[in-house]
């Protein structure tokens, strides 16, 4: 990527994000030879990304799969579909950020336990045994205390999701 002001190849990323219209990614990137900034949109089938799975395998990232995994795991639980959508242009937005061809499904993984855990804390936990594929009721158990105290350390905007589950 050119800066289109002094036409050097240096500049980094300083921000990224899904454009819904036409499923790209406008990206603010800072050149670090002349300082100016400018904005970039890239076509999201344009952008080569490859999947590492577990057994070291490839395959191209795909959203719907990040879509799929945290649907089921927030399946009759009072969290919109907004809310997802949301979720997953950021868990996006981040793993565009990186500016790399390659990413594990480990980091993705990381990336969106992180997002489920602020959407709802069984959907969290439901996700959690899934992926990190939880060998014993220990395991288990204690990274459901983990959510129960973060919880009550937050209290980050229960009232509503309260409300809304009672439905
Ligand atoms: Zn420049």
């Amino acid at each position: 990527m050119r800066c289109p002001f002094c036409g050097k190849e240096d500049n980094r990323v300083i921000d990224s994000r899904p454009v819904e219209e036409n499923n790209s990614i406008r990206r603010r990137r800072i050149c670090d030879a002349c300082g100016r900034r400018f904005t970039t949109y890239e076509k999201v089938e344009t952008i080569p990304l490859v999947v590492i799975k577990k057994d070291k395998g490839r395959e191209p990232y795909d959203r719907s799969k990040i879509e799929g995994g945290i649907l089921r795991a927030c399946h009759k639980r009072p969290v919109s579909v907004n809310q997802i959508k949301k979720a997953v242009d950021e868990i996006e937005a981040e793993i565009f950020d990186r500016e790399e061809k390659e990413i594990t499904s480990r980091e993705i993984g990381e990336l969106v336990m992180d997002k489920v855990h602020d959407l709802d804390p069984v959907a969290y936990v439901r996700f959690a045994s899934v992926y990190r594929e939880f060998k014993d009721v220990e395991t288990f158990m204690d990274e459901l205390e983990n959510v129960l105290k973060k919880k009550k350390s937050g209290e980050a905007k229960p009232a509503e999701t309260a409300e809304s589950a009672k439905k």
